[in-house]
């Protein structure tokens, strides 16, 4: 099977038919939510230098506007652009061949194919800043993924090792949706309304908890008012934890994230005001926030947005039959619909457990999709969206940028390095121990067919 990044550049070529055979799931359509996506991701650094003005490149949501303090990359030298893949790919080899255990590169799930072949290790981003930490001889860690991920291994790594981003530009529109002013400035407004006293029980009033798609400083400022981080695979077990410690929960910058993992705790909707950041009380009346259990940030996933209930009656006409799991990251409905909802290791997991035979279609990015497709060969897999649309941020990463940072620590220069300011690492890390302290749970919604071991339903 090509990769997503190969199938893009087939269909701007208009090589419908070699797209076709191309595609996870033969008969669905093959097009692209961005043709543009066909080119060097340096044409879109260019792009927004010139403009001065950072973005997350094609594909993103026209909703998506990235503010004005994004990082934005600097120009890849020219000999990496010109380079062709066998090039690229012999460069890298012989790069971390003379590096060795100097260097350990990381790849997230949603990385191109073209780079997650060099991973040293693939997965989450937490299970990916867990890694970094199992490889202390490395003097750098290269992570193949968005801006937070780099920042949370940095924090989590030792401190004689460097991250190194290699496109800047690799950013998160989710992430970039809760920034610390508006959260504190939010904060206050609750502080205001519900008081700073614990009530009988010793509860306080409200637990800020950060999705692990947040800037380190929205860690830190969980850290510092009693909060937590949570990943999609312990959600629930996080929201248990600050249930026993508040009265409510303040969740960003996923709204459905926090949503659907509330619901399948049995927290009503309307004790779950959405949190409009640029609205007095979020938008929201007083006798609302008064009844909330949940506050949810306004914040959401574009990549994950793009599923719909649709989508999935589509899927279960074409296959009767068929398991449709999605991530937890997607609109409630969409959730609501599907027969089950999880990480991307409970994706896997469900994947791998999975008699052979069994046909998924699945709610997630699309290279993790695709990939799973080509590894498991005895599923039918394919992904919800019939159009071709990666996370456009994830796709900063491209083969010529890790070749250009491996060769820069050949020569003993470390580029694009990520450094979290050790008084913000310092509280980020309390919030990501508690995090390591609580334990994956279930998944936010689970329908386990017969005969499948619960192991299977865990993240
Ligand atoms: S898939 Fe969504 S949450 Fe993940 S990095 Fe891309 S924009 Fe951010």
């Amino acid at each position: 099977m090509s990769s997503v990044n190969t199938t893009i550049q087939l269909i701007t070529r208009e090589e419908a038919e070699a797209a076709q055979e191309a595609r996870a799931k033969p008969g669905r359509a093959q097009e692209s939510c961005s043709t543009e996506l066909a080119k060097g991701p340096w044409e879109f650094d260019l792009a927004e230098a010139l403009a001065g003005t950072p973005g997350y490149g094609p594909g993103a949501s026209s909703e998506d506007v990235a503010p004005a303090a994004t990082p934005v990359q600097g120009q890849l030298p020219q000999e990496y652009k010109d380079a062709s893949d066998a090039e690229l790919e012999a460069r890298i080899l012989a790069a971390k061949a003379e590096l060795g255990d100097r260097v350990v590169v990381l790849g997230h799930f949603y990385q191109r194919d073209e780079v997650v072949q060099f991973a040293d290790f693939v997965g989450d981003s937490f299970q990916l800043a867990n890694a970094a930490k199992t490889r202390t001889e490395a003097e750098a860690i290269v992570f193949c993924g968005v801006h937070f991920m780099a920042e949370t291994a940095d924090m989590l790594s030792a401190a004689h090792q460097s991250v190194i981003l290699p496109n800047l530009a690799a950013g998160c529109s989710m992430a970039d949706m809760a920034d610390l002013p508006s959260v504190e400035a939010c904060w206050a407004e609750l502080e205001a309304l519900y008081g700073t006293e614990p009530d009988a029980d010793g509860r306080v009033p409200v637990i800020p908890v950060t999705y692990m798609n947040s800037s380190a400083a929205l860690k830190a400022f969980c850290g510092e008012h009693g909060g937590i981080v949570c990943t999609s695979s312990n959600a629930s077990t996080v929201l248990e934890w600050a249930f026993e410690r508040g009265q409510r929960v303040l969740f960003f910058p996923d709204q459905h994230l926090g949503r659907n993992t509330a619901k399948a705790m049995g927290v009503p909707l309307e004790q779950m005001p959405l949190w409009n950041p640029r609205m007095p009380l979020g938008g929201n009346s007083q006798d609302a926030m008064e009844n909330a259990k949940v506050v949810l940030w306004q914040g959401f996933c574009s990549v994950h947005k793009r599923f719909t209930v649709g989508q999935i009656e589509q899927a279960r006409a074409d296959f009767p039959g068929v398991r449709v799991i999605v991530h937890p990251e997607c609109p409630m409905e969409v959730v609501d619909a599907a027969d089950e909802a999880g990480s991307t290791d409970f994706i896997l997991k469900a994947i791998q457990a999975a008699p052979d035979g069994t046909t998924f279609a699945i709610g997630t990015e699309i290279n993790m999709v695709n990939r799973l497709a080509a590894q498991y060969p005895q599923h039918t897999i394919f992904c919800l969206d019939p159009v071709i649309c990666p996370c456009s941020t994830m796709y900063r990463i491209h083969p010529g940028y890790l070749a250009w940072v491996l060769e820069g620590l050949l020569r003993g220069e470390v580029l694009n390095q990520i450094t979290v300011p050790e008084a913000t690492a310092v509280n980020a890390r309390i919030a990501l121990e508690r995090m390591l302290a609580a334990l994956p749970q279930a998944a936010t919604k689970q329908t386990v067919p017969a005969g499948q071991p619960q192991s299977a339903a865990r993240a």
